[in-house]
């Protein structure tokens, strides 16, 4: 039998900069995992880990117990190549929803393991969700047909796959515990590491509206991802991606999802569009189902202009219980019941689009969550009307606000007029959506 470890003592030893031995990290784990350690503690440490760090050999206990912590799935014989990708976080950013149909398009099989939103920054799964019927809640036996039959499939944490991750990650969000190195390595890889892949996609987002925003950190955070792969036979392609400001025009669950079936369908917004196909050229190279980055691109860019990904998703959606309304303006999508133009109040130049206030400023409108067991609202968020560098005279729109209430639609505006910047002139040139890449 094991014996268990006396949280207070472990917390306070991370508290006071100390190493914790093996026995020492597992077992606190293992006893939070087992309810024996409640969330108050593990909160504690939590915060003790984002002030001191874990060294390289805690981390790699870390990984180990997540990825542990549920079954890893049956990679199956002979098939197509197992490619997934995934992001650490950003404000708009819905590229998981575009790219997992596009690549298994392109000949990939992706089991994909998303999250819920965290901190400031929106999650897959919520964005899922907000399309009516769907569920990311699955049997694995049913995620392991619909991979067969679709090519492509999207579920979160369960008990029985990373659950480790799944309490952790829902604790993180609501304690200011994201934006650590050691965790978010640890809760990105154990998923990935479970779903058996034979090769990952790692968008890592730098700029305010990651949780790691200067470009030293990111490709720390990076090189640490990718030599967690390395480490146990896992190629893994980091791409450093510009998170200085919202990725497309849209922030907010169901706004988002209506924007990626635009990209589905050939259009949406360029910045998103090109995000997408890069990530998905990675995807396709590390499958080898393309020579080079070049013609993965072309691929991509054709597959999303033919409309093929679009009737994957179709496919993918009501695989998982959900319908769209392709042929209707919203999609069939819900719709906040008010609306509310933000004009600008000034004439000059937008110098800024501030992602972290624009991430934070859906959670209050009821888009995000300040407690584990909240339910979120799909319908609110913002849909931005101009782009950093645009002129605009003095009461263009610079965004609308979708909220649920008059309340909401006033805190909206509050929050776009805090996020856009207008001045006489440009402000810092924004960074390049493509910054680097990083492999073993
Ligand atoms: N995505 C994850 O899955 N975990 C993190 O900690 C951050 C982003």
């Amino acid at each position: 039998m094991r014996t268990r470890v006396i949280p207070q003592q472990v917390i306070a030893r991370k508290r006071d900069g100390h190493t914790l031995s093996a026995q020492e990290l597992e077992g606190l784990l293992k006893d939070y995992l087992d309810g024996h350690v409640g969330d108050d503690q593990m909160a504690a440490f939590l915060m003790a880990v984002y002030f001191k760090g874990l060294d390289e050999r805690e981390l790699d206990v870390l990984v180990e117990v997540m990825l542990h912590s549920g079954q890893v799935l049956e990679r199956g014989g002979a098939g197509p190549p197992r490619v997934d990708k995934h992001s650490t976080g950003g404000v708009g950013d819905k590229v998981s929803l575009v790219l997992a149909p596009l690549a298994a398009e392109l000949g990939l099989v992706v089991p994909m393991m998303s999250g819920r939103g965290l901190g400031h920054t929106g999650g897959t799964l919520d964005k899922l969700e907000s399309i009516p019927g769907f569920r990311t809640r699955i049997s694995l036996d049913r995620f392991d047909r619909i991979l067969r039959e679709v090519g492509c499939a999207m579920i979160g944490q369960t008990e029985e796959i990373a659950p480790l991750d799944r309490k952790l990650y829902a604790l993180r969000d609501v304690t200011g515990t994201v934006p650590s190195l050691p965790l978010i390595t640890a809760s990105i890889m154990s998923k990935k590491l479970a779903e058996s892949l034979d090769g990952l996609v790692l968008d890592v987002k730098v700029g305010e509206g990651a949780f790691l925003s200067r470009i030293e950190e990111a490709r720390a955070l990076a090189r640490a991802m990718v030599g967690v792969g390395a480490a146990r036979g896992l190629a893994v392609t980091a791409v450093l991606t510009a998170m200085d400001r919202p990725l497309g025009r849209t922030v907010g669950n169901a706004l988002e999802v209506r924007e990626a079936v635009d990209c589905l369908a050939g259009g949406g917004p360029g910045d998103f569009r090109e995000v997408v196909t890069e990530l998905a050229a990675e995807m396709a190279l590390a499958g080898g189902v393309v020579p080079d980055l070049d013609e993965g691109c072309r691929r991509a860019a054709e597959v999303l202009a033919g409309g093929g990904a679009l009737a994957r998703f179709e496919r993918l959606v009501a695989a998982q219980g959900g319908a769209l309304a392709l042929s209707e303006d919203g999609y069939g999508l819900p719709a906040a019941p008010a609306t509310r133009v933000v004009a600008a109040n000034r004439a000059g130049v937008v110098a800024r689009i501030d992602p972290h206030a624009l991430g934070y400023g859906v959670i209050p409108m009821g888009g995000g969550r300040t407690r584990q067991d909240q339910d979120i609202d799909p319908r609110v968020g913002f849909e931005l009307k101009v782009r950093v560098g645009d002129r605009v005279s003095r009461g263009d729109p610079l965004a609308v606000v979708h909220g649920a209430s008059r309340d909401d639609l006033f805190i909206g505006a509050r929050v776009i007029h805090e996020a856009v910047t207008v001045a006489d002139g440009p402000g810092t040139a924004p960074l390049p959506l493509v910054l680097e890449r990083i492999t073993a």
